[in-house]
């Protein structure tokens, strides 16, 4: 008699596009009793976080932390910046372009879409039509994700304040870097970033449940000028809170304060530089491997040009039902989870199970770069889906640091 033999035993793999892998030191830093809230310790690395933050974004503007998700952090910034019947233009290129704009027309504002797709960047020509026809300057806010995680696509925020500029329009910038803060790099002050939002679960390599708005003059001038900002999302508290408890519009989220001061010890240990540096060689290393898949069979990367790729996230096109054979393969036979497909199919619909994404931000390493490609190719493999051959040997070559033939 025969038994399948599954190699999923030991420590499992979550690698989708947040959460990410949590570090040891972060976790070991939340397993503690109940902290004092009212003085000492917490305290102190609280008011720590804020400069740490700050190098991580490269800005000297507020930030503002709310214990809350992506989606809080979006509806955060908007409701210190947007009034109800404002205008705000959304470029989209993927699902989370697409969210942010939907928070935006429900708290009332009038929101015009721009629609790139899912697989290109912003058209700069049609961004300037947008801002030119706005002859009277009724947008008061352009909502950009610098990296929207469903598609993969990366997008050029400082080519987009260039834009902003030329035209001479007063619109805030505004950017989502959820996915990319941490990842790839990002520089708040030098590309003209008025807010910006991130989170706690993606490059921050600290669970979700926390989340940030970093904003600058020109935007805390907009803030001055709103009639009236909802109480609890108000940034003006937050950033320069008088009391400890309007840090958070309350009490503080405590075990997090703890990861997060463990995590952005780890960022700040590498240096922020290398941080980025690291996310680049690690997803050079998974498209090699994608590339070299993709010669043959039904594997491609959803983002074609390299440029216009994140060092976060990888989004894969294998065609239905091999997306979801694949995945559900790697769960029971290697212990690893990759990402769903985001937006690029309705659920229900049987072209849903043709897309996965690879999630690789954060605390992601070499080796479990290569263990995580070997885990698909040996998943390709089993499922007889079609492929090119040297997929991790093509990984292998450019973590070595060789060259790659082309
Ligand atoms: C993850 C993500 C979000 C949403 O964050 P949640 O924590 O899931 O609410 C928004 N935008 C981008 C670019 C993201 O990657």
């Amino acid at each position: 008699m025969t038994q399948e033999i599954t190699l999923s035993q030991g420590r499992e793999y979550l690698a989708i596009p947040g959460p990410s892998v949590v570090p040891d030191a972060v976790l070991r830093a939340m397993h503690r009793a109940a902290p004092n809230i009212y003085a000492g310790e917490l305290i102190e690395i609280t008011r720590s976080l804020v400069p740490d933050l700050q190098r991580v974004a490269r800005t000297s503007g507020q930030v503002a932390i709310y214990i809350a998700n992506g989606h809080g952090a979006w509806e955060a910034a908007l409701a210190n910046t947007v009034a109800e019947g404002e205008r705000v233009l959304v470029l989209a290129t993927g699902r989370f372009g697409i969210g942010w704009g939907e928070m935006a027309r429900g708290l009332g504002a009038e929101v015009d879409v721009l629609d790139f797709g899912k697989q290109a960047t912003w058209d700069m020509e049609q961004v300037a039509a947008a801002l030119r026809a706005d002859t009277g300057h009724a947008i008061k806010a352009v909502l950009a994700t610098h990296v929207d995680t469903s598609s993969s696509v990366r997008n050029d925020v400082a080519a987009l304040r260039a834009l902003l500029d030329a035209e001479g329009h007063p619109a805030l910038l505004m950017a989502d870097c959820i996915a990319s803060l941490g990842c790839d790099r990002f520089e708040m002050d030098d590309w003209g970033v008025d807010v910006m939002v991130a989170a706690s679960q993606k490059g921050l390599m600290t669970p979700p449940g926390v989340s940030f708005v970093f904003f600058n003059d020109r935007a805390a001038e907009v803030r001055a000028r709103m009639k009236r900002v909802s109480m609890y999302w108000d940034w003006v508290p937050r950033g320069d809170p008088q009391e400890f408890y309007q840090y958070f519009g309350g009490t503080a989220p405590t075990h997090h304060l703890y990861g997060l001061r463990a995590a952005l010890d780890l960022i700040h240990a590498e240096g922020v530089e290398h941080v980025w540096a690291r996310h680049q060689r690690l997803a050079e290393a998974i498209w090699a491997a994608c590339e070299a898949w993709s010669d043959e069979g039904p594997l491609h990367l959803n983002v074609a040009d390299r440029t216009l790729r994140s060092h976060a996230v990888t989004a894969l096109r294998i065609g239905s039902p091999h997306g979801t054979a694949l995945r559900d393969w790697v769960t029971s036979h290697v212990g690893l989870t990759l990402g769903i497909g985001l937006g690029m199919a309705p659920p229900g619909d049987p072209a849903w199970h043709g897309f996965f994404r690879i999630g690789h931000m954060g605390h992601v390493n070499a080796h479990m770069v290569l263990g995580m490609l070997g885990g698909i190719e040996a998943g390709l493999a089993a499922l007889d889906i079609p492929h090119g051959s040297g997929g991790v040997a093509a990984a292998a070559k450019v973590i070595a640091g060789a060259r790659q033939a082309l």
